[in-house]
This record gives C-alpha cells, structure tokens and sequence, in this order.
C-alpha cells in the first residue's frame, strides 16, 4: 500500500525506469511506501534524481494490477482465474505438447530489460536448459542490441567505455541521437553541469533538443541532420579528421590493428566522404560538420554520448562502429572524460544483455557455437545445449506466421504495443498456440495469451540491475509481491513443471551460479555488493572492485578493430505521396509505452502523444496548431494532434510512443538493422494532413 504519512523506516533501492540507475531510499510506515527519496549514497545518481523515479511508483498498486493467474484455452474465450499451480501446469503441459507436435525448436522465451539480472538469468535458461532451444531473445533487440554488436566488433566489449562522473573531464562532448535531458534526466543534468563549467558541446540530432539551451554554456554546435543519415555524418567527422592530420598517430600505432585501420583509412580519405559532397544527404552545412570534427579532435578529452537515435536504423551497428573508429582514430578511448557511451533506455537494459538474453550468446556474451563455451555451461546446468543460435524476436514473428514457431514464454514486455509495424506483430501473436504473458498488467500482448502470470514490480523484489555505466546496483524488496510471487520464483515453478531442477532460495544464489559461469561477473557477489554499494563489470581478480573506466591499456579483443562504414541510405524514402520523414522520441514525465507512467494519479502523467511539425510545413497543409492530422505511411495510418514547433527541422516530423491510442507503431516499417535486425522506428516517410476524424 503507498500512502502518506511518516516514514518510520527505509530500504535502499534502484528506480526502476530509465538506464541511469538512480539509487533511492524507499521509506516505509509499517508496510506502507510512504515516498521515494534520492539516496545521496548511490553511485550513479549522488542523490539526485528525475521526476519518474521520485513521483512516478504509484502504479505498483494500481488498481489495474494483475494479482490472479489465468488461463484460456483460445484467445476469443473468456479468462478463468485459477491458483499458481494450475496456471503453471498449464503452461508447462502446453509447451511440451507443442513441442511434440511441432518440434523442439518451435517454442522460444522473451526477457525483460524491466526485470532484474537474476530474472532474466532464468528465463535463458529456462529456454536453453529446459526447452532445450536457443529461441531466446530480449526487448533489448529493438533498442541497443546495434551497441552489443558494434562495440564487441571494433572494442571487443558490447558494452560503454566509461563511468558517468567521467563526463565532468570531457572537454568536448559529441551527442548524437540521444535527448538526455529528458530520456536519462540524471545523467542530463550532469552533463549540463560539465557545459556549464565550459565543456563545448556538438549535438548531432534532427530536433533541436534541450541540451542545446543549456544556459551559461559556449556556444553549442548543432548539426540538424536529416533521419537517416547517421553514417554519412559520422563518415565526414572522420573524413576531415584523417584528411586534416587530426589523427591520433601514437594511439593507432600502439593500440589497434594495422591491417584493419589501413583499409579504414583508404576507405575513408576517399572525396566522396568530404562534408561538401555530403552535406545535402546529412542534411547540415559542409563548415559545421569540419567544425565539429576539428572540436571534437582537438579536445584534450573528447567523449561521445549516443541513443537510439543512432541504433534505431538499418545502419545502426554501421553508425555505433563508426562512433568507436571516430573515438580510437583521436585516441579518445582508455581514461576519464573520453569513450563511447551509449545511452542506454531501460533501467536493466545492459543486464538482459549480459546475462546470455540474445540466440547466440550465453551469459557474458559467449557464443553459443564456441564447444568450449557450451560445455562449461553444460557441465553447470547438467544438460546438452543446442549449438546453433536460436531465432531473434523478428525471426519468431515471420516463423510464427509461417506456422515453424507455435509458443512464446514473454517475461515484461509489451511487444503488441512497442514493436514495428503492429499489424505484422499481431498476426504473428495471433498465430500461436500458446501464449504465456508474465507481466504486472494486463498489456496489449495479453489480448493474445492463453496464459497469464502475474509479476512483480521492483518494489516487491530482490535482485539487481545493471545501469548504462556497466554499474550492478542491489533492489531491495520493500514489499511483499501483490500476487504472491516474485519473478524469478515464477519462472522457476515452470522450469520445474517442465521437469528441469531448479531450486534457488534467494536471488543471491542465482547470482552465485552467474558469477561462476560469466568470467566477466566472476567476482560479483550480494557480499561484495553490500560492501562496494555497487559494481562496475567486469569484476573479477584482475578487477576485484569493478572497473569505472575499460580499454585504458589494450582491448579484450587485443588491438582494436576499426571497420570500413560504407553508406548504405534506408530504402524508407520520401516521395510524392508520402513526402515527410517521421522520427520518434521520449518526453520526460513519460516512460516508453507508459504502462507504469500513465497509471501513477498525478496530474504531471496525463497528456497525449502529439505530432510535432515544422510550422512551414504546417502551413503549406493548412494544419492549425493543436489540430488533429491524419499521419499515414506506406504501412498504415494513425491520428493525433498537430504541434506547431521550431524544434524540427522542415521536412521531419516527430512523435512518441507512450500511449496506446497514438499508434505510432502501426506507421512506423519492418525495417530494420542489417547486423541485428533492431527496427528503424526513426525513419518512416509520411504524408500528413488534417482531419476532423479522432
Ligand atoms: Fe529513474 Fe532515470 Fe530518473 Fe534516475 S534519471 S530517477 S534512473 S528515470
């Protein structure tokens, strides 16, 4: 129950919305939550904190919360309530029956970048070791999963270089498709910090975010490119750094491979990457672009900060393996105030990759095919492991409606709502035999489940996430779970309906089994934890306390790799009939798509998805400010209200995604990053036109 009052007694905690990892003091009267208090003790956050983590908890008791299992033998018949057993039984029955008739490899499991690294440990698991299949994927797919595979390919780590303290030693930051201010306030204000004391800051970015007013600051530089053309602009940072001898020669000497940073340089010192011949498809002056290049070279310390408006693109990994060569061709990799460092959305986003979420990687980023790699981990969880990489979420939807894929296990993601192209989701959802939903409300993916099982908010658990920093922080349980059951409890009830042992009493013990399977966690413990506050990965003997700041002397890869980044432009183009290009974002008082947000009572959480336009767009549609328009693409069409603004840029059009009216994801196309297949919600090309129809 959260109520006010008092507090009389407190639990330190991690907030449970965004990659930042604010650290909190949830204060109790008896067993009630009373408020939520920036703790000045957390590492990430030094008591500070955003209006989500200290105002938005209300709808862990929302009336709306799931507290009963159900089940339903098909999706048009009503739910039944049942007890735990019974819903579990069901669950497990049903997989091993479609197992039967279609195949081992027909079932696959979803994890949750909302649950923590113990939680998400097990579903791997459950799929790997129970199921006995590689069908695992994580919600991470459609946001940072371009991150996981650019930087292991050129650092040699799927993970950010540096500490978020680091930035208060930038004295050049590059953000490029991130909103800081409003998707990691925390980190935001921090970084504002940093302009204020001088740093010089780039924004490459279709909007004209926030971060660019920052008072007291140099003069920012913006460069307003058009969506989509990410790795050009990142090509001409690094055509003019290498064409103007900005180069760091003693780093690329000492510190990556020859072989590779030859090819990259020929490849990039070609006049085709010239900021003048470029300038129109990036969509900013050729000078800006040599400016940013020559501040961000010649920086003492130059870091580069990104979001998912660089990995939500068919050339996201190109474009995060660009961002790496820009930060080792000026040597700003290996000490505080450089790197590259990804933004990353959801509180446990890092954690659901490392903890073995993705087809072909086990916890650590090991590789499924690697016989060495299995056998450890067959010799841990005492079964044979399939050796090829399982399906990713996009291969389960087109299997699913090719009729190869037949049962889904989704823990905390709401993919009918927040995936590409709901139409083609919702076949694929319609399409199963089985559906087991494990969430805390009833979500739009649950209109397709046979299977409900209630979750757990953070409040009501133990365990741990990972923030964007690499850094584990401990939740702590404040209250007892709503429905009786923590997550993690429930995915073990169905590994051992499924005939697999598990038997863990604490999440501590979970994390135990990661630490001795992961090399990278090898040293994380709850002790450890207890007594460090938190931990930045890896920890292990080389690192026994973490480690802030990676690749200070060499890469886990040895030298790194910097990698040809050829232009390849999104076949999502404009054209006569749909002649705006539309990008999505986030705004601060809401949460993706707004399941806890739009459920917490306070006036500051109500609002609508609006549609931004330029008003010489505007204009030339006769839309008036505050007028609904018709948004339609080349895959559907939705309605919304029109907001004149001077943020965008003529010819881009923006929106979110937190409520489920707005439909941002019927418009938005299937396609997706060549390297990991994470959508391209940030370019879809639109006609817009107004209506009186909402
Ligand atoms: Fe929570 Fe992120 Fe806000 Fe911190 S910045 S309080 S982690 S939403």
């Amino acid at each position: 129950v959260i109520e006010q009052g008092q507090p009389e007694h407190s639990v330190i905690t991690t907030c449970a919305y965004c990659g930042v990892g604010c650290s909190f003091k949830a204060e109790m009267k008896g067993d009630q939550l009373v408020r939520m208090t920036p703790w000045k003790g957390g590492q990430a956050n030094h008591g500070h904190a955003c209006v989500k983590g200290r105002f938005a908890f209300g709808y862990a008791t929302h009336k709306d919360r799931l507290t009963k299992p159900m089940i339903r033998d098909a999706i048009d018949q009503p739910w039944r309530e049942v007890e735990w057993e019974e819903a579990i039984g069901f669950a497990a029955r049903r997989l091993r029956e479609v197992q039967q008739q279609h195949g081992t490899h027909s079932v696959g499991g979803i994890t949750s970048s909302r649950c923590t690294n113990e939680e998400t440990y097990l579903v791997q698991k459950l799929v790997r070791a129970a199921l006995g299949t590689n069908n695992t994927d994580t919600c991470a797919r459609v946001c940072h999963s371009p991150t996981g595979y650019g930087l292991k390919m050129t650092l040699g780590e799927s993970a950010g270089t540096q500490d978020f303290d680091s930035v208060l030693q930038s004295d050049c930051i590059l953000v490029i498709g991130a909103n800081p201010t409003d998707a990691h306030p925390v980190f935001g204000s921090l970084l504002r910090k940093r302009l204020r004391q001088g740093a010089q800051l780039i924004v490459a970015d279709p909007r004209h975010i926030d971060l660019l007013d920052t008072p007291h600051t140099a003069e920012p530089l913006h460069l307003p490119l058009r969506p989509g053309a990410n790795v050009a602009l990142v090509n001409a940072l690094a055509h003019v750094i290498v064409t103007e001898g900005l180069e760091d020669k003693e780093f690329i000497a000492g510190r990556c491979s020859p072989e590779e940073y030859a090819a990259w340089r020929e490849f990039i010192a070609d006049p085709g990457h010239a900021p003048e011949v470029m300038s129109a498809v990036i969509g900013a002056p050729a000078e800006r672009i040599r400016d940013a290049a020559r501040l961000y070279a010649g920086a003492g310390n130059g870091a580069i900060y990104y979001g998912l408006g660089v990995t939500e693109h068919s050339q996201g990994s190109t474009t995060v393996m660009g961002i790496a060569n820009l930060a080792m061709a000026t040597g700003n990799i290996g000490r505080p105030g450089v790197g590259v460092n990804p933004l990353r959305g959801q509180n446990n986003v890092q954690g659901s990759c490392d903890m073995g979420s993705f087809p072909h990687e086990l916890p650590g980023y090991q590789p499924v095919t690697d016989a060495a790699v299995r056998a450890s981990f067959e010799q841990a969880w005492g079964v044979e492991l399939h050796g090829e990489p399982g399906l990713r979420i996009p291969g389960m939807f087109d299997a699913a409606i090719e009729g190869r894929f037949k049962a889904m296990y989704v823990q905390g993601e709401d993919i009918a709502q927040s995936d590409p192209n709901t139409q083609h989701v919702e076949a694929a959802l319609r399409s199963l035999d089985l559906l087991i939903v494990q969430d805390i409300f009833l979500n739009e993916t649950a209109k397709f489940a046979h299977v409900i099982l209630p979750g757990s908010t953070f409040l009501e658990k133990n365990g741990t996430f990972t923030n964007a920093e690499r850094r584990i922080n401990r939740v702590r349980k404040v209250m007892p779970p709503l429905a009786g059951k923590e997550d993690w409890q429930v995915t073990q009830e169905l590994a051992q309906a499924l005939g697999y042992p598990m038997h863990y009493e604490h999440p501590s013990e979970i994390m135990a089994e990661i630490a001795s399977v992961t090399p990278s966690f090898a040293g994380v413990s709850y002790p450890r934890l207890e007594e460090l506050g938190s931990i930045q990965w890896p920890c292990n003997d080389q690192h026994p306390s973490g480690m802030p700041v990676m690749h200070g002397d060499s890469f886990p890869i040895g030298l790194g790799r910097m990698v040809v980044t050829e232009f390849m432009p999104t076949s999502e183009k404009v054209s006569e009939a749909f002649p705006l290009l539309l990008t999505t974002g986030r705004i601060l008082s809401q949460y993706n798509v707004g399941a806890q947000t739009r459920r917490t009572e306070n006036n500051v959480w109500h609002g609508e998805d609006v549609l931004e336009i330029h008003p010489h767009d505007a204009a030339a549609r006769g839309i008036q400010d505050g007028q609904p328009v018709t948004i339609a693409s080349r895959t559907g069409n939705t309605v919304l209200r029109a907001e004149h603004s001077q943020r965008m840029q003529p010819g881009v059009v923006y929106t979110t995604f937190h409520f489920p009216h707005s439909g941002a994801n019927v418009i938005t196309t299937d396609n997706s990053d060549w390297a990991t297949n994470c959508p391209e919600y940030k370019v879809t090309a639109v006609q817009v036109s107004g209506t009186s129809d909402r």
